[in-house]
């Protein structure tokens, strides 16, 4: 198999089927007699185009008509295509690869966070008013400003490696409604720490909510007060749900503002498709902006799992839907995460010795009580009766839409490929060109990795997690589980297909950026944002700026069954490229933290110039 596992064999024939017809109306693919094309819109000359494309990996122009991609070649041949109507754009030596394929995004939350208020990194009285302020001044008087996540950054600061605490801070950082009341006289405010241990409303909050000085606290809660009685604003415990009661559901409008945020952010980030976790609320936006011809990323959607019955029942399979907005998936969980220690382990959390991780609603209820907690190294989960995940995977299977499910600790990841392994042979799709996905494969027991590459999964991977989490991964699992955690050089060997996703926006625990050379960098570094460690945490794993760049392109798009369609500049591809003022490929290869400060000149998507510096 080659890198990005392209040489699987596509052998269902309705979805060759589904493809012919866009190729049909275009131009002959690659290793076909092409057709000559007429006057392009638009063209783009001057360039160190990156193609990936085999045939020829690097050009120095590119023509477009329409949406699509008509020739790929030197400046002689290409500038021959310029008509009268033809836009031309000089790069001067700018570098163009394809648009950016994010394969793992939370919209709604980045959304949220882009447009509400991020608190992530902050732990200090001033910044904290500051932030809720601008968040107040970008949303209309009347709506709630919520989440925030204050302190994920308290122990550890960001570009922290861990061997040191931050130290200098005494205790938990613990804002009250006095900070933020002068700020927010028309907005109420209900915001948490990150760990969810504190929350914080504003006085408007309070109000609405009908809590003041005669509030007795709930069971289990606290409305925490000062030594006049009055509530600070914190409340811990059951009494937050006095006020969450009251926040009503975010509207359509604001729904779609969020998008819009998200979509702005992409564009500068140079990214043009976005896999995604969808929900009913989210397509109806996505509907709307495609609608109005407003959308500049193309979505790929992915339902939880639990809609498997409605959605089989509605015929919806895989494809289903256009270039901008197409079906790529189910999405479900195993686990929990890393971030809070969740993730689910076969040996407890080395600072937390009670604790082995947890397992997420929709696996209830398991085939046996506590099957899987219970499970050894040495048993197979689906050695115990069929449970939830393996019921609903079956029914997946059958609507022809393949599951993306989330496993992050090394019994999280066990316990799905023992349930992969036993519904691939059941319906006898071992050897076939399934493309089934584990998504983050972020730590993984020794006797695990082989299974990739036998089972042909794709391992869809977060690197930049690996810069943001080494704060606290050894002191967490210790350094022997660390050695197979984003082990991204192992899984590749072994033969699995890599992909990259940012993770946007992250956990409560941390901040996951959207913009692409956050990941490219951590690939090919493994450090922190400040260069930390020196050699890299665990450098055998890096991967080269080729291989990272393939997994965040080439490979994400043969992942959603749209290798025909993009992630290589070749004629007959959708027009979704990025141009940047940095060579990535000579920069990461000789100094990736020049990544960081790599910018996108121009973005297009479908043809459309979507960004420009
Ligand atoms: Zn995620």
């Amino acid at each position: 198999m080659n890198a990005t596992g392209v040489g699987f064999p596509r052998t269902v024939l309705g979805f060759a089927v589904l493809f012919s017809l866009a190729a049909a109306t275009i131009f002959a693919r690659s290793g076909q007699q092409q057709a000559v094309p007429g006057p392009a819109d638009l063209l783009l000359v001057n360039g160190r185009v990156y193609t990936l494309d085999a045939s020829r990996p690097w050009a120095e122009a590119i023509a477009i008509g329409g949406d699509r991609i008509t020739a790929v070649g030197s400046m002689a041949e290409i500038q021959r295509l310029a008509g009268e109507g033809t836009r031309v754009i000089d790069l001067a030596g700018g570098f163009a690869l394809p648009g950016f394929n994010d394969a793992h995004v939370h919209v709604d939350s980045t959304g949220a966070l882009l447009v509400g208020v991020n608190l992530l990194d902050v732990h200090e009285p001033e910044a904290f008013a500051e932030r809720i302020r601008d968040a107040a001044g970008r949303l209309p008087a009347g709506s709630w400003i919520t989440r925030g996540e204050w302190g994920a950054y308290e122990q550890w600061a960001a570009g922290s490696a861990g061997a040191a605490r931050s130290g200098a801070v005494a205790g938990p950082f613990t804002p009250g409604r006095d900070l933020i009341d002068a700020v927010t006289p028309g907005h109420p405010v209900f915001v948490n720490r990150f760990d969810r241990s504190l929350y914080l409303a504003n006085s408007l909050a309070l109000k609405l909510a009908g809590i003041d000085e005669r509030t007795p606290n709930p069971e289990a809660g606290e409305i925490v007060k000062d030594a006049n009685g009055r509530p600070t604003g914190i409340l811990k415990g059951a009494a937050a749900s006095l006020v969450r009661r009251v926040i009503p559901p975010i509207s359509f409008e604001q729904r779609v503002t969020q998008v819009e945020a998200v979509l702005a952010e992409a564009r500068e980030g140079g990214v043009t498709t976005i896999q995604d976790l969808t929900s009913g609320a989210q397509l109806r936006a996505y509907q709307h902006l495609h609608r109005r011809g407003d959308l500049t990323a193309r979505f790929m959607l992915r339902p939880t799992l639990d809609r498997v019955v409605h959605a089989a029942a509605l015929g919806v399979s895989r494809g289903f839907g256009d270039d901008w907005l197409r079906f790529i998936g189910y999405k479900t969980w195993v686990d929990g995460i890393m971030g809070s220690s969740g993730a689910m382990f076969f040996e407890p959390y080395d600072h937390d010795p009670g604790n082995k991780g947890l397992l997420r609603d929709i696996m209830r209820p398991e085939g046996r009580e506590g099957a899987a907690m219970s499970m050894t190294a040495a048993q197979k989960y689906t050695d115990f009766p069929p449970g939830n995940l393996e019921r609903l995977l079956d029914q997946a299977v059958e609507s022809g839409i393949p599951p993306h499910v989330h496993a992050i600790g090394d019994k999280g990841n066990r316990i799905i490929l023992d349930v992969y392994e036993k519904l691939l042979a059941a319906h006898g799709l071992t050897d076939r060109d399934h493309r089934w996905r584990v998504i983050h494969a972020q730590v993984l027991h020794p006797d695990d990795f082989q299974r990739f590459g036998r089972l042909k999964l794709v391992a869809e991977v977060n690197p930049y997690h690996v810069s943001d989490d080494m704060r606290w991964m050894e002191e967490r699992i210790g350094r022997e589980r660390s050695r197979g955690a984003y082990a991204f050089r192992r899984l590749k060997d072994a033969g699995a297909v890599l992909i990259f996703g940012s993770d946007s926006p992250g956990t409560n625990a941390a901040r996951y950026f959207l913009n692409p050379m956050y990941g490219l960098y951590a690939a090919v570094s493994r450090q922190t944002l400040t260069g930390e460690p020196k050699e890299g945490w665990f450098p055998d794993q890096r991967l080269t700026i080729e291989e990272a760049i393939e997994a965040y392109t080439k490979a994400p798009a043969w992942a959603s069954f749209e290798e025909a369609e993009k992630g290589v500049l070749a004629p007959g591809m959708l027009a979704d490229i990025a141009v940047f003022d940095t060579n990535l490929i000579e920069v990461g290869g000789s100094d990736p933290s020049r990544l960081l400060k790599a910018r996108v000149r121009y973005t297009i998507a479908g043809g459309r110039i979507v960004f420009e510096r």
